[in-house]
């Protein structure tokens, strides 16, 4: 017998929607949200600094994939839209889907990101 899947809002939800490329709903944000402050609330400032390097490396490596890859991405934006993804998801969305088809690029260009942020 498995456990039935954890409800919508809950954070466990959260992180089947992400690994099984789901759109992620309100409920399911706001719960992720809240368990990421309220981990982050545990943690020391210094790692709190490091892990939003992290992210933000991250996010612009991300970013720059795009602005290397306009149209890939634009086809990939419209592709998620069709397939019920919310607005404001399909933009980072199709920047993830982009990093999977082209890692040896995105690796690269995340390493030069965290490399500007004095991060390993
Ligand atoms: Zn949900």
């Amino acid at each position: 017998m498995s456990r039935p899947p954890a409800p919508c809002g809950t954070h466990s939800a959260y992180t089947r929607h992400v690994r099984l490329s789901e759109p992620v709903d309100e409920a399911c944000r706001v719960a992720h949200n809240t368990y990421q402050r309220d981990y982050s609330a545990t943690l020391p400032a210094a790692v709190r600094l490091r892990y939003a390097l992290r992210k933000d490396a991250r996010r612009h490596a991300l970013i720059r994939l795009g602005e290397a890859h306009p149209d890939r991405l634009a086809e990939l934006m419209a592709e998620l839209a069709t397939g019920g993804q919310r607005g404001w998801q399909v933009r980072p969305a199709a920047r993830r889907r982009l990093a999977t088809e082209h890692p040896a690029e995105f690796a690269r260009l995340h390493a030069q990101e965290r490399a500007e942020r004095g991060l390993k």
